[in-house]
C-alpha cells in the first residue's frame, strides 16, 4: 500500500520543470518544440570558469568540503557582496549550497515554524509556496497585478502583516514578471518593515545581474534592515552555470548557523569541483556577465516588440530577469475547433500542442490570468516561437 507522508502528499511538483520535461519528451518524439518554459541561460559557462574546474580536478579537490562551503569561496562571496552591493557579510554569515533553490528552502526551514505566516508578493516563483508548505508555514499571497507593474506597495505590505508574520520573500528582479524594485520602492517597504522588527526579509537576488535599468539595489543596503535580511544569490543565472548547482545565503549569523546545521544533516557541502568553479566566477573578470546581460536585453526588446503584435496579450515591459508575463485573460472562453480555452493552463497546453511552443501557465505562479515565456534563447527561436503563438491566437474564435 502506498502511504506517502502528508507533507509529501500535499507538495505540488515544480510546474516550470514539469513543462520543460514535457517539451523535452515531445522533442525526443521528433516534434520541433521551441522551449520557452524553463528559465535558464542558453550560453555555455565561460571558459575561465571551466578551466578552474578542470584544474580543481587535477589538484584533487575531491574530498568533502566544509558544510557551508570552502572558506576560499565564502571569502570570494563576501568580497563580491562588498564590491558590488556595499554590504558587509563575513564568511561565517554565508552558507553555500546546492543552488539558490536549496538555500531558499534551508532558510525557510530554519526560520518558519508551524503556523507562521510568510508573505509572498505574487506573481511569484513556483517553489516558494511549496517550500513554505514543507515548513508547515502559511502562505500569505499578496497580489500585485499588471496594473501596478507586478510590484507591491508599502501600504499593501502593511495590510498583510499580522502578529504571526515571520517573513516576506522579495524577489527582484522577479521571476516570473521581470519587475525590478527601485531604491524608492524598496524604501517604501522599509518604511513599513521598520515598524515590525520581527519580520525577516528573504531577498532572492538570483537575477541581480540580469537587470536593464542599470543598477541593482538590495533591500539589505538600508541601514534599518541590518540583521533582518537574508540574501539569496548564486552563479546559475549570472554566469550561465545552472547545472553546476551552486547558490548561497548571506544573512545574520544565527540563520547561517542554523542553515549549516540543517545542511550538515541533509546534504553536506555542495560539490567541491563546482565550488572551485564558482570561486573563479566571483574572483575572475566580470566581462562575461555584462556580455550576457546585453544579449538578454536585446532579446527582451525583440520579444516585447513581437508580443505587442499579438491580439489579446497585454504586457508590462520587464526591467530584468529573462521572462515576459503577458496577461492573456481576454482569450479565455475562445475556441479552436472543439478545443475551448478556459484558462491559462489550457492556453499553455494549446500553445504546446498546436504551436509547439512551451511556456508556463501563470497558475503555478499565483496569477491565473497570465502566462510566462522565458526568452533565454536565440533571437531566431524567439521570432519563430512568437510567430507560432500569434498564429495560434489568430486561430481562436
Ligand atoms: N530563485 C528564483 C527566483 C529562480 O528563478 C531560481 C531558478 N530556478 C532559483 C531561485 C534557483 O536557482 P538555482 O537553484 O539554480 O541557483
Ligand atoms: N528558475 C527557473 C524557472 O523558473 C528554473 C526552474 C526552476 O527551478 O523552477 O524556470
Amino acid at each position: 500500500m502506498e502511504e506517502l507522508s502528508a507533507r509529501l502528499a500535499a507538495l505540488s511538483p515544480s510546474a516550470t520543470l514539469a513543462m520543460s520535461q514535457k517539451s523535452q519528451e515531445l522533442k525526443a518524439q521528433g516534434f520541433d518544440v521551441i522551449n520557452l518554459s524553463v528559465g535558464e541561460p542558453d550560453f555555455n559557462t565561460p571558459d575561465h570558469i571551466k578551466t578552474a574546474a578542470k584544474q580543481a580536478i587535477d589538484d584533487n579537490f575531491s574530498f568533502y568540503t566544509a558544510v557551508p562551503g570552502y572558506m576560499s569561496l565564502r571569502n570570494a562571496i563576501s568580497a563580491k557582496l562588498k564590491r558590488e552591493n556595499h554590504l558587509n557579510f563575513t564568511p561565517q554569515q554565508i552558507v553555500v549550497g546546492n543552488g539558490a533553490k536549496q538555500e531558499v528552502c534551508n532558510v525557510i526551514l530554519a526560520i518558519v515554524d508551524k503556523g507562521d505566516e510568510v508573505i509572498i508578493p505574487t506573481p511569484a516563483w513556483v517553489s516558494y509556496f511549496e517550500m513554505v508548505k514543507l515548513a508547515e508555514g502559511v502562505n500569505v499571497a499578496l497580489p500585485a497585478g499588471i496594473d501596478q507593474n507586478f510590484k507591491i506597495t508599502g501600504d499593501q505590505l502593511e495590510s498583510a502583516i499580522t502578529d504571526k508574520t515571520k517573513a516576506i520573500i522579495l524577489c527582484s528582479p522577479s521571476n516570473p514578471t521581470g519587475a525590478v524594485y527601485s531604491k524608492e520602492e524598496l524604501a517604501d517597504l522599509v518604511r513599513v518593515l521598520k515598524k515590525h522588527p520581527r519580520v525577516m526579509v528573504i531577498a532572492d537576488e538570483i537575477y541581480e545581474h540580469i537587470n536593464y535599468i542599470g543598477q541593482h539595489y538590495s533591500i539589505a543596503e538600508f541601514p534599518e534592515m541590518e540583521n533582518r535580511v537574508v540574501i539569496i544569490n548564486g552563479v546559475s543565472k549570472a554566469y550561465a552555470m545552472t547545472g553546476w548547482r551552486i547558490g548561497y545565503m548571506a544573512g545574520p549569523t544565527w540563520v547561517a548557523k542554523a542553515v549549516s546545521k540543517l545542511q550538515g544533516q541533509y546534504t553536506s557541502g555542495p560539490s567541491s569541483i563546482a565550488q572551485k568553479a564558482a570561486e573563479a566566477a566571483y574572483n575572475g573578470s566580470q566581462d562575461c556577465v555584462s556580455l550576457m546581460r546585453q544579449a538578454f536585453e536585446d532579446r527582451r526588446n525583440l520579444i516585447v516588440s513581437l508580443i505587442k503584435e499579438i491580439p489579446g496579450f497585454q504586457i508590462s515591459v520587464p526591467d530584468g530577469a529573462f521572462y515576459v508575463f503577458p496577461k492573456v485573460d481576454q482569450l479565455f472562453g475562445k475556441k479552436y475547433g472543439d478545443r475551448v480555452i478556459n484558462d491559462a493552463n489550457d492556453l499553455a497546453m494549446y500553445f504546446l500542442e498546436e504551436g509547439l511552443v512551451a511556456s508556463v501557465s501563470g497558475v503555478a505562479f499565483g496569477d491565473p490570468n497570465c502566462i510566462r515565456f522565458s526568452y533565454a534563447t536565440s533571437s531566431e527561436n524567439i521570432r519563430e516561437a512568437m510567430r507560432r503563438v500569434k498564429e495560434c491566437v489568430e486561430k481562436l474564435k
